[in-house]
């Protein structure tokens, strides 16, 4: 579902593994490219190579890795190319199994690879689903939460049957809760009862760090180690 977290917790998830001295590797699979972004890379140094010409064939994956602040970080970024690919893809043999294929040269570089998928239920999240051993699911606290959850299960359903039947729910993450909303009490509430174990203990809270970190090119970590955003993070 769109704005519901995702970027943000892929970037920071990511960083707090690295901080964790864990091999890390994000991988930008959104056109918008916001994960690329908000850990301060410049558009420019990627445009010539980053996941869209791996995806497509034209590089190895490994050729499209930039190195971050922190050591144990590396990010493969994207920009608006990406959105062809969608198009450009629907004529290539195996086009499901391209990010699964283009992993081949660089898994054994990672203790953890992080995808941070688009909105959408396209080719680009298929090759995702496809790639990963398992995924997670942001949803934010508000009315409509599990709105679009049934497609995503679904698609998952179909993944597991044709494409990767070992992938895994790691888990439901409730981001952006304000314990004052009663709202979002409510609904927290209502994810867990429907959900039970598979959601996270750990919940992200609205954290106004955490929206401004991006501008700065940092994650959270590297930007307020005290917020309550870094504590969600790292925990
Ligand atoms: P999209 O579907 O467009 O890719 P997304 O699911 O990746 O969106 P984000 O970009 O991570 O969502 O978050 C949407 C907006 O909410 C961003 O402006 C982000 O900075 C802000 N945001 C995300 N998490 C939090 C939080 N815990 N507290 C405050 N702001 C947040
Ligand atoms: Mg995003």
């Amino acid at each position: 579902k769109g704005g519901v977290g995702k970027t943000t917790s892929s970037v920071n998830l990511a960083a707090c593994l690295a901080v964790a001295e864990k091999r890390t590797l994000l991988i930008d699979l959104d056109p918008q490219g916001n994960g690329s972004l908000s850990i301060g890379l410049a558009k420019e140094t990627f445009k010539e190579k980053n996941i869209y010409h791996a995806l497509i064939g034209q590089i190895e994956l490994k050729e499209a890795i930039y190195e971050s602040e922190l050591p144990f970080f590396h990010i493969c970024p994207s920009d608006n190319n990406l959105s062809g690919a969608e198009i450009e893809l629907v004529s290539l043999f195996a086009r499901e199994s391209k990010l699964k294929n283009a992993f081949k040269s660089v898994d054994k570089d990672y203790d953890y690879i992080i995808i941070d998928c688009p909105p959408s239920l396209g080719l680009l999240t298929v090759n995702a689903l496809n790639a990963a051993h398992s995924y997670i699911v942001p949803m934010q606290t508000e009315y409509l939460a599990m709105e679009g959850l049934a497609q995503l299960l679904n698609t998952v359903r179909l993944i597991r049957t044709s494409l990767n039947p070992s992938l895994e729910l790691d888990g439901i993450l409730l981001t952006m809760y304000d314990s004052r909303s009663g709202l979002h009490k409510q609904v927290a509430t209502e994810i867990k009862t429907h959900f039970g174990d598979t959601v996270f203990k750990t919940i992200i809270p609205r954290n106004v760090k955490l929206a401004e970190c991006p501008s700065f090119g940092k994650p959270i970590i590297l930007y307020d180690i005290e917020s309550k955003g870094s504590e969600a993070y790292l925990a």
